[in-house]
């Protein structure tokens, strides 16, 4: 193991490349850059991660447990998909060269292996992304077998919400996320690369180019490139240069999750998981690291960037836990309440690319893999920061307009669908004479009232939906993004 030594290096005035954001896809980025030796490189960020993503991820290297039928519906969601199956080579080779730095004392890949359960507690929207991952397994060529539920270690949900079908993915797996974050970082204390436990207050431009970034006390770090990866605070920052840009608007996926010790009962020896529901990932839990067991996770689509954790979320995650996973966890003990926020697009597709000003790169919108995407991102990032050919497809690019994968009648079929789901799932009441269908056309109104109201022809994911529809501030945001839109492209060329 080897340990920091780097705590002496002085705030610079100046770096070739400038990282803003020390989540997973910033410090995944220097290291490749540090590999590379591609010039000095300083990465600024707060060292406690405030509200960032990363810290609070399972960091499940999920991509086959993570399918929907949405997953290889359209030619774009399908190469959005196979990113993260070419992330998934790159795990092993990762882990090995971190493990050296880790500073944990147990391993990084907490478990390399997942069990996802269908159980009847959501609605068929689970049934269907089950049915999806078993297709899109076979049609990888991914290895995968049905196991008894009850042959699960650890597995003891309540019998009323037990699940009758399960899936055993073996390479599918999960690491420690802070311990991977904590072991990046102790690997580039070891280099040159400067690590400023401050943050970017704003990005200083100057005739047309990026020339550096000041820091939230006044300090100028002047920079040849400057790379924003403040998860789902980029594009707040991105406007502090760039007022007058519009890019697919952003919001952060506010997540709720527990690191807990178990007290007693058969230890989870595997990532065990519900398919992807209700407008989140699943119920899930992560074993590790050490005697600690990480529950999640919520997403709550919010308006504002914050490290707050709603109480109704709690509720879900503890009460959910202790019915769909394992009775016992009423009696763990959590060691850790964490919140992170996703940094999720409008089209629900990353961004990442140079942006209208020389010198500025942007790097984000991975919403639920951006932790298992980091390294192979940074390559690609790396890549392109030298100048060489991107390694991943460049529809990604941060001035693109929203990419279309639905229309509207089909978003309003996923929002009702996902309603339900949460609606069953958080046992949600109606009058007993009511029927499924009942239900399905009430949050059916509320959707089409919605698209009437909003008059826009782009059709929302159901995540997007549930927040504007939810939201003042959201549905006037996302109003006011596409009456811009319409205005530019009504000028005429060259205007
Ligand atoms: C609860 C939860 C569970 C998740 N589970 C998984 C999972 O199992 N697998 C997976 O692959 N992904 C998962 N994700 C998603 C994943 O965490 C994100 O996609 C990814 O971590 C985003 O990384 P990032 O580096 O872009 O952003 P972040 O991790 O948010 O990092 C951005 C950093 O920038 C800093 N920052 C913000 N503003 C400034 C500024 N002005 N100056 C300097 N620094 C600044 C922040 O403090 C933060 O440290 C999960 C996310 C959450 C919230």
């Amino acid at each position: 193991m080897r340990t920091e030594s780097a705590s002496h290096k002085v705030r610079p005035d100046q770096a070739d490349i400038v990282i803003v954001g020390n989540g997973a896809l910033g410090l995944f980025l220097a290291d490749e850059l540090v590999e590379r030796r591609a010039g000095s490189v300083v990465v600024v960020g707060p060292g406690n991660r405030d509200a960032g993503a990363s810290a609070a991820a399972g960091a499940m290297l999920g991509c086959f447990g993570e399918t929907t039928t949405e997953s290889l519906r359209t030619d774009a969601s399908r190469t959005r998909f196979e990113l993260g199956v070419r992330a998934h080579d790159r795990w092993p080779e990762v882990t090995a060269r971190l493990e050296e730095y880790s500073t944990t004392g147990s391993p990084l890949l907490v478990t390399p292996e997942s069990h996802v359960v269908l159980n009847s507690i959501g609605a068929t929207l689970d049934t269907v992304n089950y049915e999806a991952m078993i297709k899109a397994l076979d049609e990888y060529g991914k290895p995968w077998a049905e196991i008894d539920p009850n042959e699960i270690p650890g597995y003891r949900p309540r019998l009323d919400t037990r699940a009758l079908k399960a899936v055993h993915l073996p390479n599918e797996g999960a690491v420690d996320a802070r311990g991977v974050l904590a072991a990046l970082e102790n690997r580039l204390a070891q280099t040159d690369t400067v690590l400023v436990d401050q943050t970017v207050a704003k990005l200083v431009r100057n005739n047309g180019q990026i020339i550096g970034v000041e820091l939230d006390d006044g300090h100028f770090i002047e920079a040849g490139t400057v790379v924003v990866a403040t998860g789902a605070r980029s594009e707040a920052l991105v406007k502090t240069a760039l007022d007058d840009f519009d890019t697919v608007p952003m919001f952060p996926g506010l997540g709720f999750a527990m690191l807990a010790r178990r007290t007693g009962g058969e230890k989870f020896r595997s990532v065990v998981r519900t398919p992807n529901r209700g407008f989140a990932c699943g119920l899930h839990v992560v074993p590790g690291p050490g005697d600690l067991e990480y529950y999640g996770a919520t997403n709550r689509l919010v308006d504002t960037v914050s490290s707050v954790t709603w109480m109704a979320d709690v509720r879900f995650l503890a009460q959910y836990s202790m019915q769909q996973l394992d009775e016992r966890v009423a009696s763990h003990e959590v060691v850790k309440w964490l919140a992170g926020n996703r940094p999720v697009t409008l089209d629900g597709f990353p961004l990442i690319g140079w942006l209208p000003l020389s010198g500025l790169y942007l790097l984000t919108g991975t919403y639920r893999d951006g932790f298992h995407c980091a390294p192979l991102l940074a390559e690609h990032v790396a890549n392109e920061l030298q100048g060489k050919p991107g390694t991943i497809d460049p529809m990604f690019q941060p001035t693109r307009k929203p990419i279309e994968t639905r229309t509207i009648e089909w978003s309003i079929d996923e929002y009702v669908e996902h309603n339900l789901a949460g609606w069953f799932e958080t046992g949600a009441q109606a009058a007993p004479q009511m029927t499924t269908n009942q239900i399905a056309d009430y949050y059916r109104n509320m959707a089409i009232k919605f698209y009437e109201t909003m008059n826009i022809d782009y059709a929302l994911g159901p995540d997007i939906l549930w927040y504007a529809q939810g939201s003042l501030l959201g549905a006037r945001r996302v109003a006011r993004y596409f009456q811009r839109l319409a205005r530019a492209e009504a000028q005429p060329v060259g205007a």
